[in-house]
Formats: structure tokens, C-alpha cells, sequence
């Protein structure tokens, strides 16, 4: 009986405790008072603003189309631009648009120390990547690598903690460091033209144990996907060690898609 009016008390105590000081919403920081029921940690007016990439798109690099080819004639579609010129990887999915509080949220995991957002963002992409990720069983996931001068200022690779979270969930291994390495220090790519990325990342990246890799199947996996420079500096790496496929993810999708 004891125990339970303590409970009750401890209860009482704690409701008390979050409506006087109901924490913040970590990704506009305004005060928690009505939070989402699926994303606790973020406030209802965030989480209203988060977007899942939309279901009908191209089979391979998932920009979105008008119709559902899939659907009306149980056929593949891949847009015109992957007909005519395709990509270097098999297939590529993202699971949230770039925007509103998402980009809040990876701005502050990216740049602002806020590691432990992982896990948040993670949750709010899952819905959307898992399902694709788990249909690849036995496939290798390959975070984008960061110089190693820019890890020791940083202390994590963001790419690196997303893709364990949903390596976990989907029953996949993900890479360690040294499979792939960036072996050149570039310029951050936000604020180049498209030509101006490619030139920056042409070259920085290269496969060091290529039997970990040969007759695989790779996921190179990034946070936020914006004209793919950087990731097809990494496929191209990757290629040389004849993966049997590679497939390419990210949690958000910026850019003109
Ligand atoms: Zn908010
Ligand atoms: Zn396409």
C-alpha cells in the first residue's frame, strides 16, 4: 500500500515537474507543452512539417513522378533521365524531404555537436528506408566517410551514427572506417555549383580492403542527398572494387527532385 502511494506520489510529482517546465522541442526549441505522440521530443507544429518522400517515383533514382507505373502495369518506370544516362548505382532512396524541421534537426546534428539526434532523425525516416534496406539482406552499408582532421574536430561521422541506427533496424552490417576512406581533405560542398562539387570531390575517396567489397552488395549511405556529387565520387571508388551492386541511400532529400 505503501509502495503504491509512493508511485502514485513519484507519478503526481513528475506530471507536476513537465507541465512547469514541459522541456524543450528539439528542433525549433519552443517549449514542449503538446508534444507529437509519435516523436515525442518534437512539438506538433515540427512534426507536422515533416515529409516523407512521395510514393510514386523512378525505379531507380526515386524522383517523383506523376502516375504510378508500378502499380497500373506491374512495371518498373525509370524516368527519362535514367534511361538515357544512367546513373553509376543500381538504385537510390531517401526517406524525408529536406525542409522545415528536418533540416532544423540536421542542422543541429551536423553542426552544432548534437549527436544524439541520430536517433530521433532515425525514427522519423524508418518507415520509409527499412522496408527498402531489409529487402537487400547480406548487403554491406557504407556511411560517407569524413577526413580524418575533420572526425577529430567533429568527434562523430553523422553519415556513420544514422546508418548503425538503421543498419540495426533493417539487419544489416554497416562498413567500418577503413573500408572506405577519404583520402583528400575538401571544401564543404554547400555554396558550389554542381560543376564546381563535382571538381571538389573528383578523386577523394578510396576503397581499402577491395575483397571486403567484390561481388557485394554496397549501400553507400549519406545524411542529406543534394546533387549527388559527393556520393558519385564514392560509387566510382567503390566500382573499381566490382561490387555486385550498389545501391545508394539517405535519410533526406534536398535539391530540385
Ligand atoms: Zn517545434
Ligand atoms: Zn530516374
Amino acid at each position: 500500500m505503501r509502495s503504491l502511494m509512493l508511485a502514485g506520489l513519484r507519478h503526481g510529482f513528475a506530471s507536476a515537474y513537465k507541465t512547469i517546465f514541459p522541456g524543450r522541442c528539439s528542433a525549433c526549441a519552443g517549449a514542449l507543452k503538446d508534444p507529437a505522440p509519435e516523436a515525442p521530443r518534437l512539438c506538433a507544429g515540427c512534426f507536422g512539417s515533416v515529409r516523407l518522400t512521395p510514393e510514386k517515383h523512378c525505379a531507380i533514382c526515386q524522383k517523383p513522378l506523376e502516375f504510378d507505373y508500378e502499380i497500373e502495369t506491374g512495371q518498373t518506370y525509370a524516368c527519362g533521365e535514367c534511361r538515357l544516362n544512367p546513373p553509376i548505382y543500381d538504385q537510390r532512396r531517401g526517406a524525408l524531404i529536406y525542409e522545415g524541421a528536418v533540416r532544423q534537426l540536421i542542422h543541429k546534428f551536423k553542426y552544432q555537436g548534437a549527436s544524439g539526434l541520430a536517433h530521433l532523425l532515425a525514427m522519423l525516416g524508418e518507415s520509409k528506408l527499412v522496408p527498402w534496406l531489409a529487402g537487400y539482406s547480406g548487403a554491406v552499408i557504407v556511411p560517407v566517410p569524413l577526413h580524418r582532421s575533420k572526425l577529430l574536430s567533429r568527434g562523430y561521422n553523422p553519415p556513420y551514427l544514422l546508418a548503425l541506427r538503421f543498419a540495426h533496424s533493417a539487419g544489416l552490417e554497416v562498413a567500418e572506417g577503413s573500408l572506405l576512406r577519404r583520402i583528400r581533405n575538401t571544401r564543404p560542398q554547400f555554396g558550389l555549383k554542381a560543376d564546381e562539387r563535382i571538381k571538389n570531390v573528383k578523386g577523394a575517396f578510396k576503397v581499402l580492403n577491395r575483397s571486403d567489397i567484390k561481388g557485394r552488395t554496397v549501400i553507400v549511405f549519406d545524411d542529406v542527398y543534394t546533387t549527388g556529387a559527393t556520393m558519385d565520387a564514392c560509387c566510382k571508388a567503390i566500382k573499381k572494387a566490382k561490387p555486385e551492386r550498389i545501391l545508394v541511400a539517405a535519410l533526406c532529400r534536398a535539391g530540385v527532385d
